[in-house]
């Protein structure tokens, strides 16, 4: 039923404070209606607007970053290393912050979406990054998550040779999701903000990558005592591949946190309907998302990310997945520059 009232501050988060974590959004970001969409759609549309975060252009990534940078400064490094696709987001937002806290960034850029063109290559968040003056290395292996990790820690170490302090931001399976921290605070965000408008949801859809996003989203709303559905739509691999990383997620956040996990399996919700041809390759339908969400409601999304993002909201809409008024929140996770990178693709009908 409506839980309209702000539930108790759960105990459930009490030692998320003990996570060292520097302010890099500003928040709350709003929470606005897409009324003409909605309409379009048969349902009550918001979005969330965590593309307005701040961080140089901004994104779900900068919330992410302000526990890894509370963990780099606890540790008093004085240079950070990423490693992510050509036009990785995450990588522009920690360029951003290393550059914003006078600190040195390197960065690996992998060939993960072969065959694409010189925007792709040039512009976007590759030219942000060069703006930004963080020190580019490339990794032209393609898909190989295990090789450019090794390849970033031997950088690191090289660096620690010369007498530098590096911290290698740990995005590879296997390392505490502290990211995910940056969404369980965000659910305690739209949990607050759910209370002051006396506005219930039946559904939140988000991007379902690495899954720090989703699996925070989730963690948070469940242990704010919210029981809405979290709808994830897959953007890096098929649904059956991403379930096991999203219970592998919610997990390991119970084990940082030192509680028992409130998410349960029937609570992980993935639909990969948008995912074809493959990561960073954007369809006809993300294409049309996009274009109709600029047109109905003067919105940007990005071709990678929130444009599949809205191509699954559209298909489960129209396919019925909610009632008729059903009052749905879309989290708008940033990405836009990267629309600069896909000008070919995303260009006239
Ligand atoms: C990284 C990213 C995502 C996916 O977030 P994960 O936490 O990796 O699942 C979604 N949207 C944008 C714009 C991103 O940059």
């Amino acid at each position: 039923m409506a839980n309209l009232n702000n539930p108790a501050k759960p105990a459930l988060l009490d030692r998320l404070t003990e996570f060292p974590r520097l302010t890099l959004t500003q928040a709350p970001t709003p929470i606005e209606p897409l009324p003409r969409l909605g309409a379009d759609l048969g349902i009550e549309l918001f979005v969330k607007r965590d593309d307005m975060t701040g961080l140089a252009m901004g994104g779900n990534k900068a919330r992410q970053l302000e526990f890894y940078f509370g963990a780099a400064q606890a540790a008093k490094a004085d240079t950070i290393l990423i490693t992510g696709a050509v036009q990785s987001n995450f990588i522009r937002m920690a360029a951003a912050a290393a550059a914003r806290l006078g600190m040195a960034a390197h960065v690996q850029l992998e060939d993960r979406v072969p065959g694409m063109g010189a925007d792709y290559a040039r512009s976007g968040n590759v030219l942000l990054l060069d703006i930004l003056g963080a020190k580019i290395h490339t990794y032209p292996h393609g898909e190989d998550e295990a090789g450019a990790d090794a390849r970033l820690h031997h950088m690191a170490a090289e660096l620690r040779a010369q007498g530098r302090r590096p911290y290698v931001i740990p995005l590879a399976p296997n390392h505490p999701p502290l990211g995910a921290l940056g969404y369980v605070v965000a659910a305690q965000e739209i949990s607050d903000q759910m209370a002051a408008a006396e506005r219930d949801f039946d559904c939140v859809v988000v991007a379902s990558g690495s899954g720090l996003t989703h699996g925070g989203l989730l963690f948070g709303l469940r242990a704010c005592g919210r029981t809405m559905a979290v709808q994830g739509i897959c953007v890096r691999r098929p649904e059956a591949a991403q379930r096991p990383r999203i219970a592998a997620k919610c997990q390991e956040i119970a084990d940082l946190l030192g509680v028992a996990s409130p998410v349960t399996a029937a609570d992980i919700q993935l639909d990969d309907e948008a995912l074809a041809p493959g990561y960073g390759r954007p369809s006809a339908a993300v294409k049309h998302a996009i274009r109709l969400t600029a047109a109905r409601e003067g919105l940007l999304l990005d071709p990678v990310y929130t444009g599949k993002v809205m191509a699954g909201l559209i298909v489960l809409a129209r396919g019925g997945a909610w009632k008729k008024g059903a009052r749905v929140l879309f989290i708008h996770t940033g990405g836009t520059p990267a629309l600069f990178a896909y000008g070919e693709e995303l260009r006239g009908e």
